[in-house]
Protein backbone atom coordinates (compact mmCIF):
# COMPACT_ATOMS: atom_id res chain seq x y z
CA UNK A 1 0.00 0.00 0.00
CA UNK A 2 1.21 3.33 -0.58
CA UNK A 3 1.29 5.57 1.99
CA UNK A 4 0.58 9.38 2.11
CA UNK A 5 4.05 11.52 2.04
CA UNK A 6 3.88 14.29 4.53
CA UNK A 7 5.54 17.68 3.19
CA UNK A 8 6.72 20.63 4.96
CA UNK A 9 4.72 22.72 6.91
CA UNK A 10 3.15 19.21 8.91
CA UNK A 11 4.33 18.94 12.47
CA UNK A 12 5.11 15.82 12.95
CA UNK A 13 8.70 16.07 10.43
CA UNK A 14 9.81 18.47 12.86
CA UNK A 15 8.81 16.15 16.00
CA UNK A 16 11.92 14.07 17.55
CA UNK A 17 10.36 10.63 17.03
CA UNK A 18 10.30 7.69 19.46
CA UNK A 19 12.77 4.21 20.33
CA UNK A 20 11.65 1.62 17.99
CA UNK A 21 10.44 -1.26 20.50
CA UNK A 22 8.04 -3.51 18.87
CA UNK A 23 9.66 -6.00 16.15
CA UNK A 24 7.09 -8.51 14.65
CA UNK A 25 4.30 -8.49 11.60
CA UNK A 26 3.26 -5.02 11.78
CA UNK A 27 6.84 -3.44 11.37
CA UNK A 28 7.32 -5.90 8.84
CA UNK A 29 3.95 -4.81 6.68
CA UNK A 30 5.14 -0.97 7.61
CA UNK A 31 8.55 -1.67 6.18
CA UNK A 32 6.78 -3.24 2.96
CA UNK A 33 4.49 -0.35 2.80
CA UNK A 34 7.32 2.55 2.73
CA UNK A 35 9.54 0.44 0.14
CA UNK A 36 6.58 0.40 -2.19
CA UNK A 37 6.19 4.08 -1.07
CA UNK A 38 9.53 4.97 -1.63
CA UNK A 39 9.84 3.28 -4.86
CA UNK A 40 6.68 4.83 -6.92
CA UNK A 41 7.70 8.53 -5.67
CA UNK A 42 10.54 7.68 -6.75
CA UNK A 43 13.45 7.68 -3.73
CA UNK A 44 16.42 6.27 -2.11
CA UNK A 45 15.26 6.94 1.60
CA UNK A 46 11.94 7.05 3.43
CA UNK A 47 12.05 7.66 7.19
CA UNK A 48 8.82 7.13 9.88
CA UNK A 49 7.73 10.72 10.16
CA UNK A 50 7.64 11.43 6.50
CA UNK A 51 4.57 8.58 6.53
CA UNK A 52 3.24 10.21 9.48
CA UNK A 53 4.82 7.45 11.99
CA UNK A 54 6.95 9.09 14.84
CA UNK A 55 9.33 6.37 14.96
CA UNK A 56 12.53 6.58 14.87
CA UNK A 57 13.11 3.70 11.69
CA UNK A 58 13.77 4.55 8.00
CA UNK A 59 13.80 2.32 4.78
CA UNK A 60 16.74 3.00 1.73
CA UNK A 61 17.88 1.45 -0.84
CA UNK A 62 20.83 3.60 -2.74
CA UNK A 63 20.65 1.04 -6.26
CA UNK A 64 23.16 -1.46 -4.63
CA UNK A 65 21.63 -2.53 -1.10
CA UNK A 66 18.51 -3.11 -2.67
CA UNK A 67 15.63 -2.14 -0.07
CA UNK A 68 16.89 -1.63 3.68
CA UNK A 69 15.32 -0.89 6.72
CA UNK A 70 17.06 0.94 9.94
CA UNK A 71 15.67 1.06 13.26
CA UNK A 72 17.07 3.42 16.19
CA UNK A 73 20.01 4.27 14.02
CA UNK A 74 23.43 5.76 15.61
CA UNK A 75 26.00 7.13 13.42
CA UNK A 76 29.32 7.57 14.10
CA UNK A 77 33.45 7.85 13.02
CA UNK A 78 31.81 10.30 10.14
CA UNK A 79 35.09 11.65 8.10
CA UNK A 80 35.22 13.91 5.18
CA UNK A 81 32.88 16.01 3.59
CA UNK A 82 30.77 16.32 0.22
CA UNK A 83 29.05 19.16 -1.22
CA UNK A 84 26.45 17.28 -3.74
CA UNK A 85 22.82 18.27 -4.60
CA UNK A 86 20.08 16.63 -2.61
CA UNK A 87 16.52 16.69 -2.55
CA UNK A 88 13.79 15.33 0.14
CA UNK A 89 9.81 13.48 -0.67
CA UNK A 90 8.98 16.22 2.12
CA UNK A 91 10.02 18.98 -0.18
CA UNK A 92 9.16 17.84 -3.82
CA UNK A 93 11.16 19.39 -6.50
CA UNK A 94 14.10 22.09 -5.15
CA UNK A 95 17.11 20.05 -4.81
CA UNK A 96 20.40 21.91 -3.13
CA UNK A 97 23.93 21.29 -2.33
CA UNK A 98 24.00 20.25 0.90
CA UNK A 99 27.54 19.21 3.13
CA UNK A 100 27.43 15.97 4.49
CA UNK A 101 30.10 13.47 5.85
CA UNK A 102 32.01 11.36 2.76
CA UNK A 103 31.62 8.23 4.59
CA UNK A 104 29.93 7.20 8.13
CA UNK A 105 28.87 4.03 9.87
CA UNK A 106 25.37 3.20 10.89
CA UNK A 107 24.58 0.85 13.48
CA UNK A 108 20.82 -0.16 14.07
CA UNK A 109 18.60 -2.75 14.17
CA UNK A 110 17.31 -4.98 11.91
CA UNK A 111 13.30 -5.88 11.20
CA UNK A 112 14.09 -8.93 13.69
CA UNK A 113 15.67 -6.62 16.06
CA UNK A 114 18.87 -7.89 15.39
CA UNK A 115 21.78 -5.46 15.70
CA UNK A 116 24.09 -4.66 13.01
CA UNK A 117 25.64 -1.75 10.90
CA UNK A 118 27.14 -0.76 7.54
CA UNK A 119 29.58 1.81 6.54
CA UNK A 120 28.19 3.91 3.77
CA UNK A 121 30.23 5.75 1.52
CA UNK A 122 28.93 8.61 -1.26
CA UNK A 123 25.28 8.47 -1.93
CA UNK A 124 24.67 5.79 0.98
CA UNK A 125 26.65 8.57 3.57
CA UNK A 126 24.14 10.93 2.47
CA UNK A 127 21.01 8.46 2.70
CA UNK A 128 21.90 7.53 6.36
CA UNK A 129 22.34 11.32 7.58
CA UNK A 130 19.44 12.86 5.88
CA UNK A 131 17.31 9.75 6.99
CA UNK A 132 18.42 10.57 10.50
CA UNK A 133 17.81 13.63 10.78
CA UNK A 134 14.84 13.39 10.06
CA UNK A 135 13.81 10.88 13.32
CA UNK A 136 15.37 14.28 15.01
CA UNK A 137 13.10 16.23 13.60
CA UNK A 138 15.24 18.00 10.80
CA UNK A 139 15.71 18.54 7.24
CA UNK A 140 18.16 19.32 4.64
CA UNK A 141 17.20 22.69 4.41
CA UNK A 142 17.98 22.97 7.90
CA UNK A 143 22.20 22.16 7.02
CA UNK A 144 22.17 24.86 4.28
CA UNK A 145 23.06 28.85 5.25
CA UNK A 146 19.79 31.52 4.92
CA UNK A 147 20.65 31.97 1.02
CA UNK A 148 20.23 28.24 0.39
CA UNK A 149 17.25 27.99 2.02
CA UNK A 150 16.19 30.91 -0.01
CA UNK A 151 16.96 29.37 -2.78
CA UNK A 152 15.31 26.20 -1.86
CA UNK A 153 12.07 28.10 -1.21
CA UNK A 154 12.28 30.14 -3.92
CA UNK A 155 12.21 26.57 -6.26
CA UNK A 156 9.50 25.48 -4.20
CA UNK A 157 7.31 28.68 -5.20
CA UNK A 158 7.86 28.20 -8.71
CA UNK A 159 7.29 24.77 -8.85
CA UNK A 160 3.88 25.42 -7.17
CA UNK A 161 3.07 27.75 -9.55
CA UNK A 162 4.15 25.77 -12.43
CA UNK A 163 6.87 28.03 -13.86
CA UNK A 164 9.29 25.16 -13.29
CA UNK A 165 9.14 21.54 -13.40
CA UNK A 166 10.82 19.57 -10.55
CA UNK A 167 13.82 17.95 -11.34
CA UNK A 168 13.51 14.22 -12.34
CA UNK A 169 16.32 12.97 -9.98
CA UNK A 170 15.27 10.29 -7.18
CA UNK A 171 15.02 12.26 -3.73
CA UNK A 172 15.83 10.89 -0.23
ZN1 LIG B 1 13.89 13.67 3.31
Amino acid sequence: MILRIRTLGDPVLREPARPVTEFGPSLRSLFDDMVETMVAAPGVGLAGPQVGISSRLFVFDDGETGPMFMANPELSDGVGELLEDEGCLSIPGPYHATPRFARIRCRGLDLDGNPFEMLGEGLLARIFQHETDHLDGMLYVDRLDDEGRRDVMAQLRRIEMGIAEPRATPED
